[in-house]
């Protein structure tokens, strides 16, 4: 059963379309993430959905019900956004409670959803304390808890990890997905990183242009990029494009019909005796592999290989391409279904 059905919304700022008739089905319990380099519109269709924006058309329906026009706190949302604004002059327990307060529960009820939040956030020894005294990760904690307490159907939020220390991001990264998981909540995730979509998302939906381009499980979206710009998106090293035929063949492969360009992951480059031979130009040991980059014609080519044995700069290499993992894109960029 889908929770959150998104019906051909399209927003225009001043006749700049930032979503394009996008449509999207959100399942009961399910952890989408919202994928896409910066101006895709991801925060744009977060805020239609928790009522803080207004579509120019389309619809939105929470649990089966048409909310279009009906403000924040009647659509039973959540957000915890980047900037988690906690109010510096109330404590931690009284920041939890606010959006109950709000909405007039009584004190009791309050306070054991405030405990029982601050568990689960791991700051229940806090909330006495004033929200001006606390770490950047106490704050996430505080913005996440106050986002529970109100037992919401939907939790959205975005980019609420980037304002924290790499390792800090991480272990809040894994314990989110598990809180998650366990409390059953349905969550729409805003991310530019894709490590972070990767790791957290049943499914990545990867915005572009004011678009959805694919919607997947994590494995699909890298296997199977759905256009060229996901596969250049996803992947670090991005995955190579090889358009010229005589390349492609080099490689051990052939084009079907209407195929314009090979992409290939670099990991998916194996060293051969027979195949495409290129000059190593750029050579990066990275620990678990080494980068090998060149280029071919006027593409650059990356390859990943094992660590040993080690590549020189300079060193003249063959690669094939792995068998079943070419993928062929039309010329407008589109995945060919094999
Ligand atoms: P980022 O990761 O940088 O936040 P995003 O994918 O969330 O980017 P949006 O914030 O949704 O992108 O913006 C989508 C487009 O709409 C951008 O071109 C942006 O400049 C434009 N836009 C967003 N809000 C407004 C506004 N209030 N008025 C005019 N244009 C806007």
């Amino acid at each position: 059963m889908s929770v959150i059905t998104i019906d051909r919304v399209r927003k225009e700022f001043k006749g700049h379309q930032a979503l394009k008739a996008v449509s999207l089905d959100i399942e009961d319990r399910e952890f989408c993430v919202l994928l896409g380099p910066s101006g895709c519109g991801k925060t744009t269709l977060l805020r239609i959905i928790a009522g803080l924006e207004t579509e120019s058309s389309g619809d939105v329906r929470i649990g089966g019900r048409r909310v279009n026009g009906l403000p924040p706190r009647e659509r039973n949302i959540a957000m915890v956004f980047q900037n988690y604004a906690v109010f510096p002059h109330m404590t931690i327990g009284q920041n939890i409670g606010f959006g109950l307060r709000m909405k007039k529960v009584d004190a009791a009820a309050i306070e054991r959803q405030v405990k029982r939040s601050a568990e689960l956030m791991h700051i229940e020894q806090l909330l006495d304390r004033y929200a001006g005294q606390l770490s950047g990760g106490q704050r996430q904690r505080v913005a996440v808890a106050r986002a529970l307490a109100v037992q919401p159907d939907v939790l959205l939020m975005d980019e609420p990890l980037s304002n924290l220390d790499a390792l800090l991001r991480l272990e809040m990264r894994s314990e989110l997905k598990a809180l998650l998981r366990d409390l059953k909540t349905t969550t729409i995730y805003v991310t530019h990183d894709q490590t972070e979509a990767m790791s957290l998302g049943d499914r990545i939906a990867v915005m572009h242009g004011g678009e959805i381009v694919q919607v997947a499980p994590p494995p699909e979206v890298y296997r199977q990029p759905a256009t060229e710009f996901v596969g250049g998106f996803i992947g670090n090293p991005p995955m190579n494009f090889v358009r010229t035929p005589e390349a492609q063949r080099a490689l051990g492969v052939f084009a079907p019909p209407g195929a314009a360009t090979l992409g290939i992951r670099p990991e998916d480059l194996d060293l051969a005796n027979e195949g495409l031979s290129f000059d190593a130009k750029v050579v990066e040991m990275l620990g678990a592999s080494q980068q090998v980059t060149t280029r071919v014609g006027d593409e650059l080519l990356r390859v990943s290989l094992g660590i040993d044995p080690p590549v020189l700069a300079g060193e003249r290499l063959t690669v094939r391409a792995r068998a079943g993992c070419a993928r062929w894109y039309d010329a407008q960029g589109k995945l060919l279904q094999a």
